[in-house]
């Protein structure tokens, strides 16, 4: 069977689910037995989000192949359950590079370049070449229609209908319908203009999804599909979910896989959703509870750590506990107010994070955490906190830093390495403090040897592993490690040649751990990430 392409777009504003509609679709027809495949176009003129700050964009989530993606890559890997790549994202800013390096090439022989042909050849290859022989792919349009850096897009997918057949395409469209509580009932105007807007463009919707607070009855229904001009049967509701694993099954509840898989002719099997029921029934039936407190700096935007969220919320799943997250700005706290400020939390986590603004409170936290045997779990930025923090507290160092926050220090624990051996690339690498913010991170998936006889033996149950990476320092393993392991801390990570320190432990504590890579891109609702999942276990118990 050729690759049957849906492709999803939005209307009327941003922030309706698209990712999370364009995810569980793809849940819903693996469910069915197909196989699926989904890829993100963005807009925006940035090459890839890896110098996005978070504030603005939310988390950059990055993949085994070391991309730096949209945080709707997360959402598709979670819910699809298949590792994505380089390929499942493309930007504008991507895309252009690509013509003009052509164009700078001679690639296209002195001919004049433009946005038709030239742009929309390159979305058009972007897609077509994506799938690996799936039976569906997903495309998600990044903005909202009606937004000038989409029109390249939309005009190549577009373009897309006829040359790949009709009957292998699929529109969808996702729009909102509001709820006017002054008027007690729903408004249908703004789809209608968001459709006429597509339309404008030249795309018919055949699906249209409405992002809607109430039930969508039967009057309404028929209203949008007559003003849309689709089936009866193709307009469906999104109504707003609990939670975002219910959406798969309220998806089914409405009929959309059904219907996606007759108008695009798909030999889809009955639908198998008992994992998702399962998950769904743990979430809602807790046995208990427990307190995270995470301490960072993006604290006012929880999209900031969108897949540590979920990753969180996974390990309470495998403990059949509700997690409760409390944001702590790590910039308020102090030693004077540090007791105050984690009092009630059963475990604390410190994320990854860049620069140096809050990074004092993190340490005081740590120290906090260590001393009062409160689980710690230290991610990226937060082992390397963790490690400052034993070198001051414990080993004695009192000008333990790292390079990112002291550069002319002489005690950075943690260190910009100049030269390391990469394994993915296979090469080795050079790093200065004027390289190029953008290329000069380890990213992507690296392996590390797990040592026996530690709690981070005890979570993976398996001595090689895989995890991926995002940063630029490094624990300084040659000047430091003798002494630090000297004053207790363990080393329980390494990569294979044991240049590098990948996971550090507390022994006598009841669960202790930093990690130089993010586990939290590899945790999945179905089955969480091992760390998560015994982090979470210790703060259960810290009763
Ligand atoms: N800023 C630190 C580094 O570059 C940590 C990065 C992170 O936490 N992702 O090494």
């Amino acid at each position: 069977m050729k690759t049957k392409f849906i492709f999803i777009t939005g209307g009327v504003l941003s922030s309706l689910g698209k990712g999370l509609a364009a995810a569980s679709i793809g849940a819903l027809l693996k469910a069915r037995g197909m196989t699926a495949t989904i890829q993100k176009l963005d807009p925006y003129i940035n090459v890839d989000p890896g110098t996005m700050n978070p504030f603005q964009h939310g988390e950059v989530y990055v993949t085994d192949d070391g991309a730096e993606t949209d945080l709707d890559l997360g959402h598709y890997e979670r819910y699809l359950d298949v590792p994505l790549s380089q390929k499942n994202n493309m930007t504008s800013g991507r895309v252009y590079h690509n013509v003009i390096t052509k164009e700078r090439r001679g690639d296209y022989l002195g001919g004049t370049v433009q946005v038709i042909p030239h742009i929309t050849d390159e979305i058009k290859n972007a897609v077509k070449s994506m799938p690996n022989g799936e039976d569906v792919a997903l495309i998600e349009i990044g903005g909202t229609v009606g937004d000038i850096e989409g029109l390249p897009f939309l005009e190549a997918i577009r373009q897309l209908r006829s040359e790949l057949g009709s009957e292998n395409v699929l529109y969808i469209h996702l729009t909102l319908v509001p709820y006017l509580a002054a008027a007690g009932e729903v408004k249908t105007k703004p789809t209608q203009h968001s459709v006429k807007e597509l339309r404008g463009i030249g795309i018919h919707p055949d699906i249209i999804l409405c992002r809607s607070e109430v039930d969508l009855d039967e009057d309404i229904k028929r209203k949008i599909a007559l003003f849309c001009d689709v089936d009866r049967d193709a307009v469906f509701t999104a109504v707003d979910v609990k939670s975002i694993y219910q959406l798969p099954l309220s998806f089914y509840n409405e009929g959309l896989d059904q219907k996606i898989a007759i108008m695009l002719k798909l030999p889809a099997k009955n639908c198998n959703l008992d994992s998702w029921r399962q998950l769904n029934h743990t979430l809602e039936n807790p046995k208990g509870e427990t307190t995270i407190g995470i301490i960072g700096k993006y604290v006012d935007l929880k999209e900031a750590y969108k897949s540590l969220h979920e990753a969180l919320i996974h390990g309470g799943v495998a403990n059949e506990v509700k997690v409760n997250l409390r944001y702590v700005n790590s910039e308020e706290i102090t030693s004077g107010n540090v007791k105050e400020k984690l009092a009630g939390l059963d475990g604390v986590l410190v994320p990854g994070g860049f620069g140096n603004r809050g990074v004092e409170g993190k340490i005081t936290a740590i120290q906090y955490a260590r001393e009062n045997k409160v689980p710690f779990f230290g991610i990226c930025l937060g082992m390397q906190c963790a490690v400052i923090e034993y070198a001051r507290n414990v080993m004695g160092l009192k000008g333990a830093n790292s390079e990112e926050f002291a550069p002319e220090g002489d005690d950075n624990v943690i260190y910009l390495m100049k030269e390391w051996y990469d394994y993915r690339t296979k090469k080795t690498e050079n790093r200065c403090e004027e390289s190029d913010k953008g290329g000069t991170m380890r990213l992507g998936a690296y392996p590390c040897k797990v040592v026996e006889g530690t709690k981070a033996m005890a979570a993976y149950g398996e001595t090689e592993i895989q995890e991926r990476h995002r940063h630029r320092y490094e624990f300084n393993k040659e000047k430091f490690a003798d002494q630090l392991v000297e004053a207790g801390l363990v080393l329980s990570g390494l990569s294979p040649d044991e240049a590098l320190v990948e996971i550090v432990e507390v022994a006598d504590h009841p669960w202790f751990l930093g990690c130089q890579f993010h586990p939290e891109f590899k945790s999945n609702p179905m089955h969480a990430h091992p760390l998560f999942r015994d982090f979470i276990k210790a703060a259960r118990d810290n009763k």
